[in-house]
């Protein structure tokens, strides 16, 4: 099966020891990176996979928002702009990243409780059948959730191992979906290895085995490609506040296809995912399109800075996005093996550009003190059990020269150590 994927060119493989600035003077991104607030200390950071940067312009729009939309129009906002933000900015996100036409996507919640939501809906989108697949690599949050919830419905849980330096297979999930499975949950882009799996491929194997696939995109919303709509996805969720750079906590987003919609009902249903929310009705009856995922009221100061970070990647759009990508992430496997394979250090990501997302995660028994060191010099990558450093890469925040900083640094520290 070919990989519907597709990957654009990455720019040439530089020489390790040229400067980064020819490759940051080629970049036709490398304007946007002046955007981004000023990071004071931080003279390389490498965890834009874990909390994006913010942007200038975002000061304005709270301040504004303050004296403004809530300061003065008070309750009138409501009305005015706040009750169709879920559901603008998720048509935002789904025609900027996801592939997806209007009418599928809403903003709200975390992942983690939009994730519990959609495999409720999911599970008892299919009475007949007991089984959630999972491998064992997730994210814990995902593996979590699904535990949780087998308790709960007395559904039984299918573990695929899989090797931590790749991610799940069509081929390893062959051998365990079948005529029980219910629903099939995938982290698009494994936060470990940064290995991205087969999507269109997946969504097929599990659809001929009549159940539904349920996609975890956090690893890879706003970085690689995706056609939701076009391979038949069932529901994806992800967050916001890692390469969207939505902010700490930012509200997640949840996709589900729209023919499905109409028959799948999620389990914490509240008012404000009602077919008439201010009937105050007796008894409650589902929005009939995507408003139907939420539940409370929606997160409104948590979506500020989206606003302007959808702006962005739309001006970037997505390809450019993905092709910075692999040329950050084809610099840091370059220098990577110039200057820290010889200290002992190994990569744990996959090296073809159709399978792997925007982090390489490298591997060395000394990384959690070395990480702990590089922070207090501004140099910030992030840990992961048990010795894994991951070199995150945001292409709209990031420069080259700030990744053989990095890399530098991580050789110093390796090199004191
Ligand atoms: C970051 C991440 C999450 C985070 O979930 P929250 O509810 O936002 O804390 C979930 N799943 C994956 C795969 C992640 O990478």
């Amino acid at each position: 099966m070919t990989r519907a994927s597709s990957a654009s060119a990455p720019l040439a493989a530089p020489d390790p020891e040229l400067p980064a600035d020819a490759l940051d003077a080629a970049d036709p991104l490398a304007a946007l990176v002046s955007r981004f607030a000023p990071a004071g200390d931080v003279v390389s950071y490498l965890d834009g996979n874990s909390l994006g940067r913010p942007l200038t312009a975002t000061s304005g729009r709270i301040e504004g928002f303050l004296r403004h939309d809530w300061g003065t129009r008070l309750i009138r906002s409501w009305d005015e702009r706040w009750m169709d933000l879920p559901t603008v900015l998720g048509d935002r996100i789904g025609a900027a990243a996801l592939g997806a036409a209007a009418g599928q996507t809403v903003v709200g919640d975390s992942t983690t409780v939009l994730l519990y939501k959609a495999i409720r809906a999911l599970l008892a989108a299919r009475p007949d059948r007991h089984e959630i697949v999972i491998d064992d690599d997730q994210f814990p949050t995902d593996r979590f959730v699904v535990e949780g919830i087998a308790r709960e419905r007395g559904a039984t849980v299918r573990w695929v191992h899989v090797d931590p330096t790749l991610g799940v297979t069509v081929d390893l999930l062959a051998d365990v979906v079948g005529p029980d499975t219910a629903v099939v949950l995938v982290n698009h882009v494994s936060y470990r290895s940064g290995y991205v799996a087969d999507m269109a491929a997946i969504t097929e194997l599990v659809h001929a085995a009549g159940a539904l696939v349920l996609f975890d995109l956090c690893h890879s919303v706003g970085v690689v490609p995706m056609r939701l709509d076009e391979w038949g996805v069932d529901v994806a969720v992800g967050c916001s506040y890692k390469y969207l750079n939505g902010g700490p906590g930012a509200p997640a987003f949840l996709y589900a296809r729209r023919d499905l919609l109409p028959t799948l009902e999620q389990p914490i249903q509240g008012w404000m995912g009602a077919a008439d929310v201010f009937a105050m009705a007796d008894g409650y009856t589902p929005a009939p399109g995507i408003r139907r995922f939420i539940s409370g009221t929606p997160p409104v100061v948590g979506m500020l800075p989206l606003h302007d970070m959808l702006d962005l990647v739309e001006e970037a759009g997505i390809d450019a996005i993905r092709a910075k990508s692999l040329a950050l992430t084809d610099y840091a496997f370059a220098l990577v093996d110039a200057w820290l394979g010889p200290l002992g250090v190994t990569v744990a990501t996959p090296r073809a550009a159709e399978l792997r997302g925007s982090h390489v995660t490298v591997t060395h028994p000394s990384f959690r003190a070395v990480v702990a060191a590089l922070w207090e010099e501004g140099v910030v990558p992030d840990f992961r059990n048990p010795d894994g450093l991951r070199i995150g890469l945001s292409p709209l925040s990031t420069t080259f020269a700030e990744v053989r900083v990095g890399i530098a640094a991580i050789r110093a520290a390796l090199l004191a150590g």
